[in-house]
């Protein structure tokens, strides 16, 4: 009885992939061309005169039932009414497009042992996060049965590509920064030959950081590169791993089926948006819908139908489109990792909180003002002027942005922003705080590429 259960459940999702698969075999189904032999006799007198009548099919038609019943005489080779050879119909099939899933941890391949069911009390019925499971991946987690998982809870993924899944790492993504974004961008860059397109399964907490970093380090790379994840596990009911999976291989192979979108950056599916990777960023803990870009449209939305907002996408070659665009590809693999963000506290004294950050090897510092640039001026019992001077000095780059979401950076407006845009302080258009850290880890490992110079879409 279990095992018949069990074979019947084994079953349902296989014939379910196999009727989807068909679908998407016809749906993909071009009729390409017919035999140049026919297109050329097409005249009706040609037509006409080639045409067999109706009883020379009926009477061929009896002949294969006979033979196929076995119960008439071998059909006749020769025959007196011969039905002619016709050209035969070329179907040319669109072959699926390749997909490399690259899974590097986060919750949505975290197994369901994290999760206990509460039976009494307010939440009965629930499933609640045991205490201090957060981050516990399933150690059992392997490239075949992460596939198997994936193709068994979600089969219609197979129904868009031909699915590869890598196990690169898995891990939470706290835990994953420069050393994980090379070999993330090493990996993507051996495979850009071999497949149409890349979906990353990333941790939420820090995969505005990885999904800029992506974005940069490998600008021009142009092939989608999605990246996405989940609020709760595939392994859990409602979980919403499922819908972003298939909305990210929806996305990443959208310039194979129409209306043909051709997505040729960096972006960060979730919650129903896609988003530019190194305009995005994580905005609510628990809600399904937790990433946004605050000063960039979104890419597309997913609903019912997908809407793309085409002139948001990075366009390369005319420069026009959203986005200035490098047209060459250039992977860049060097970091500088020590920078750090500095958000300016009223009432906070620098020289105290910081001290000689240089001294102790930072190399950059995101300054994150007030507004359009602002921060507290000479004898307001702080320092920040003389402190970001001091730093400057001794060989610190400096990159302005603000404590502001959106909007314009105008820090010359005011006498503090000026003199810190004067001492050398990078100002410009507004990046992200994540976009400016990686922009200007970046920019120190590589020093010919300026802090202005836009490689992604990124400003
Ligand atoms: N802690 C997890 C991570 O970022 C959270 C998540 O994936 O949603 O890896």
């Amino acid at each position: 009885m279990v095992a018949a259960a069990a074979s019947a459940a084994a079953a349902l999702p296989r014939s379910r992939d196999a009727a989807a698969s068909a679908r998407h075999h016809l749906a993909n189904m071009d009729i390409r061309a017919r035999l140049k032999s026919k297109s050329k006799a097409t005249s009706s007198s040609a037509r006409a005169a080639r045409a067999p009548s109706l009883a020379c099919f009926a009477a061929a038609r009896r002949r294969r039932a006979a033979a196929s019943d076995g119960a008439g005489p071998p059909a006749p080779t020769g025959d007196a009414c011969t039905v002619p050879a016709r050209a035969p119909t070329l179907y040319q099939t669109r072959p699926l497009p390749s997909v490399l899933v690259i899974h590097t941890g986060g919750t949505l391949g975290m197994s369901g042992d994290a999760f206990h069911d509460v039976e009494d009390g307010a939440l009965a019925g629930a499933k609640v996060f045991n205490e201090g499971t957060g981050g516990d991946y399933a150690k059992t987690l392997q490239p075949g049965s992460l596939l198997m998982n994936l193709v068994t809870a979600v089969p219609e993924l197979r129904t868009f590509a031909n699915l590869e899944v890598k196990v690169l790492f898995n891990k939470d993504s706290c835990n994953v920064g420069p050393r994980e974004w090379i070999g993330i961008a090493r990996e993507l860059d051996a495979q850009r030959d071999r497949f149409d397109a890349f979906i990353v399964v990333h941790g939420t907490d820090t995969m505005a950081y990885t999904g800029t970093a992506l974005s940069l380090m490998l600008a021009g790379f142009r092939k989608p590169i999605i990246l996405t994840g989940s609020q709760l596990p595939l392994a859990m009911p409602r979980s919403d791993a499922r819908q972003n999976l298939l909305d990210a291989i929806t996305c990443a192979t959208a310039g194979f089926s129409p209306p043909h979108v051709q997505l040729e950056e960096v972006a960060v599916c979730f919650g129903g948006k896609l988003l530019r990777a190194n305009r995005t960023r994580k905005t609510s803990a628990t809600i399904y819908s937790a990433f946004d870009s605050p000063e960039y449209p979104a890419l597309a939305r997913l609903g019912v139908g997908v809407e793309w907002k085409r002139d948001a996408l990075l366009q390369f070659g005319n420069g026009n489109g959203g986005g200035s665009s490098t047209t060459a590809y250039t992977p860049r693999m060097k970091l500088e990792t020590n920078v750090i963000r500095v958000p300016i506290v009223p009432g906070c004294d620098p020289r105290k909180a910081y001290g000689d950050l240089y001294a102790r090897g930072v190399r950059g510092i995101v300054l994150e003002a007030f507004g359009v640039g602002n921060m507290p001026g000479p004898g307001k019992g702080t320092h920040w002027v003389s402190w970001l001077r001091g730093q400057h000095r001794r060989g610190m780059r400096l990159v302005l942005t603000s404590q502001c979401e959106s909007g314009d950076l105008h820090p010359e407006l005011y006498a503090t922003g000026s003199s810190v845009v004067e001492m050398g302080v990078t100002s410009g258009p507004m990046m992200t705080p994540e976009c400016a850290v990686v922009k200007l880890m970046l920019c120190l490992a590589h020093p010919d590429l300026p802090l202005g110079q836009p490689i992604a879409g990124e400003l």
